[in-house]
């Protein structure tokens, strides 16, 4: 699916409409401080094992993560629609 690169939205934090750079999120290693790191320390530690059930296998196509990050503040958000795409490339319009 083609995505474009730039994209005029709403900015919550300049309240107007704003040029947007769409990116992907990349996963970053958890955070040891973090309190859902600390929380899965806590319960995997002693007795009883994983705290939830395994993943079975990797899907094949995935949910989006899309982030919109305004270049007049700098700052990203994100929008409440994700959708499952097998293939993503951003395209220049
Ligand atoms: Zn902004």
């Amino acid at each position: 699916m083609k995505i474009p690169k730039q994209r005029r939205t709403y900015c919550p934090s300049c309240k107007k409409h704003t040029d947007h750079e769409v990116f992907q999120s990349k996963k970053r290693k958890a955070s040891e401080l973090k309190w859902g790191q600390r929380q899965f320390r806590r319960v995997t530690s002693g007795y009883r094992g994983y705290p939830r059930p395994l993943p079975s296998g990797n899907k094949p196509v995935k949910k989006l993560d899309l982030r919109f990050k305004c270049k007049e503040c700098g700052k990203s958000h994100i929008k409440r629609n994700s959708f499952r795409v097998g293939k993503i490339d951003f395209v220049a319009r």
